[in-house]
């Protein structure tokens, strides 16, 4: 493992730690359902991503 070659002051490690706030979810609109979804990933409430049925879900 490194070792750190000087010591960083609590301002600095601060500063630094300021950028790493967790970002909120992306979310957009499923293009087959309409649901909210998170982009990039396989909508949740029908099981579609780009376009295709993924996962297939029971109807009721
Ligand atoms: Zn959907």
């Amino acid at each position: 493992m490194a070792v750190p070659r000087n010591r960083h002051s609590n301002a600095r490690k601060n500063t630094k730690r300021a950028h790493h706030a967790k970002k909120p979810l992306m979310l957009s609109t499923c293009s087959n359902c309409a649901a909210s979804c998170i982009s990039h990933r396989i909508c949740g409430a029908c099981g579609f991503y780009g376009g295709k049925s993924i996962i297939a879900k029971e109807k009721v």
